[in-house]
Formats: structure tokens, C-alpha cells, sequence
């Protein structure tokens, strides 16, 4: 039977909004096409092996819980730049998003190490950037929308050869400035959508799986399914997000 191994990184520390849906949807949708997922879930201190890992999940997480697993990730930094370099699979949201880069100046000023596994950088800025977001994603062709829920006060600037996830279309995304939302770099992905994201945008979640299954050695183009519910959950996101209330939240300060 194919298997996929699914890494969940501190997930103790980095889960907000949902955050952990991201894994029930990713196992959800492997065993309906009978691939078996094996969840190794990892604390600070414990020691893993990357080497087995195919597809890796890091979560969001409040600025005092990334200085809580910041030395933890450090160690880890140099395993993990060569599996992504490879071609492991990542996807990372927010405060984890955030860690992936080259450094995250957290509110107040304290300056934490990235993992540098994507040219990016982040400072906190002085409001928060908060809503329902939808951008448009050119992972496929045609593009597709992926709807989510952001909260950051962080900014993230992308290198100048970095991808973003995608453009926005409702919301802050990267920086509330340049229009940009996440970045992709091989199979790393970063986003700042909660949501949970993955179940209301089922393509990126198929996405994931035939990229590890690929980086495992069995690429699998994986059947389709009937999505109707999630494109209705996909849908709703939307329009709440294009609704006025949502836009009298997301300009409060
Ligand atoms: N602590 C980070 C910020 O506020 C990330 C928050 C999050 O993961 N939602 O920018």
C-alpha cells in the first residue's frame, strides 16, 4: 500500500485558528484514495530523523510561542535545509511561515533566527493585519482561489527570486502593501492562511499529497473526488471575506 509520511512539527506550539484541520484534511483525503498516512508528531527536544519524513506541517503560532520553539528549531535548521533543498515537502503557516525566512523582529523588537529555507524576512508592524483573505494561486492552470483567515502583525517581504503563493485579491496578505500573499520555494510552501485552509481549498490539499507521494518515489496523480461540500465551505469563505462586515473588522486597528 503507498504511504505517506506526515511530520507535524511542535504542534503543541504552532496551532491557531484551526491550524490543525490542515492535518485531518491532508489524512482525510489520502485514505480516500487508500494511501496510508503515518503521523509522527514532534515536541521540542525530541529527536527525529527528517530523512523519513515526505511531508512536513508547521502551524501557526503567537510571537511568545515562536520564542518558545525558536533555539529548538535552530538545532534542526541545517536537517531541514537540506531536506527542503531535496525536495521534502513543507507547508507552513504564519508564525511558522515566518520562521522559514531569514528572521522574524517580533513585537517589542526581540529578533528571531529564521531557518533560511526561503529568502524572506518579516518585522512586526504596529497594527495587526486581520480577516478573511482570498488570493489567487498560480500553482495551477488556471489559477485558482484559495480562501483563508488571516491575523499577523507581522510583515513578510520576499527576496527578489521568490515566488509568492499568490496575488491578492481580499485582504492583507505578505505585507497589507505589495499585493503579494505566501511564497512557494520547490516544495515548500508558506502562507499566512489559517482557517483551516486546507479544507475549504481541497486542490492545494491534493497538491501536497502528490508532491510527497512524488518525493517518496510513487508519484500518484490521485483520483478525483466528489468536492461539492468543500467548494461550498470554499465559496462561503469568499463571499464572507467580500462582505462589508468583514471589511469594517479588517480596517480596525
Ligand atoms: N506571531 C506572528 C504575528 O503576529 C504570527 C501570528 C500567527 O501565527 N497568526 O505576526
Amino acid at each position: 500500500m503507498v504511504k505517506i509520511r506526515l511530520f507535524h512539527l511542535y504542534p503543541e506550539h504552532l496551532n491557531l485558528y484551526g491550524d490543525r484541520g490542515n492535518m485531518l484534511a491532508l489524512c482525510r483525503r489520502a485514505e480516500w484514495r487508500n494511501i496510508a498516512i503515518e503521523i509522527v508528531s514532534i515536541k521540542p527536544g525530541e529527536s527525529i530523523n527528517f530523512s523519513s519524513c515526505d511531508l512536513l506541517f508547521m502551524g501557526g503560532g503567537q510571537d511568545s510561542d515562536q520564542k518558545l520553539i525558536v533555539e529548538d528549531l535552530k538545532k534542526r535548521r541545517d536537517e531541514l535545509k537540506i531536506a527542503a533543498e531535496n525536495g521534502m515537502v513543507i507547508f507552513s503557516v504564519c508564525g511558522s511561515y515566518q520562521l522559514l525566512g531569514n528572521y522574524y523582529v517580533a513585537v517589542g523588537g526581540e529578533k528571531l533566527a529564521g531557518l533560511g529555507i526561503i529568502d524572506l524576512y518579516t518585522e512586526a508592524g504596529s497594527r495587526r493585519l486581520i480577516g478573511n483573505a482570498v488570493i489567487d494561486c498560480p500553482l495551477w492552470q488556471p489559477p485558482r482561489t484559495l480562501a483563508g483567515f488571516e491575523n499577523h502583525a507581522g510583515k513578510t517581504y520576499l527576496g527578489p527570486s521568490v515566488q509568492p503563493l499568490g496575488t491578492v485579491l481580499t485582504g492583507f496578505g505578505n505585507n497589507g502593501s505589495d499585493k503579494t500573499e505566501g511564497a512557494v520555494h520547490n516544495n515548500v510552501i508558506g502562507t499566512y492562511l489559517h482557517g483551516s485552509l486546507l479544507p475549504k481549498n481541497p486542490w492545494l490539499t491534493d497538491y501536497l499529497l502528490e508532491k510527497a507521494l512524488s518525493y517518496r518515489g510513487t508519484p500518484v496523480k490521485l483520483a478525483s473526488l466528489d468536492d461539492s461540500l468543500e467548494q461550498r465551505a470554499h465559496d462561503s469563505a469568499i463571499v464572507l471575506a467580500r462582505s462589508r462586515r468583514h471589511k469594517r473588522l479588517s480596517t480596525r486597528a
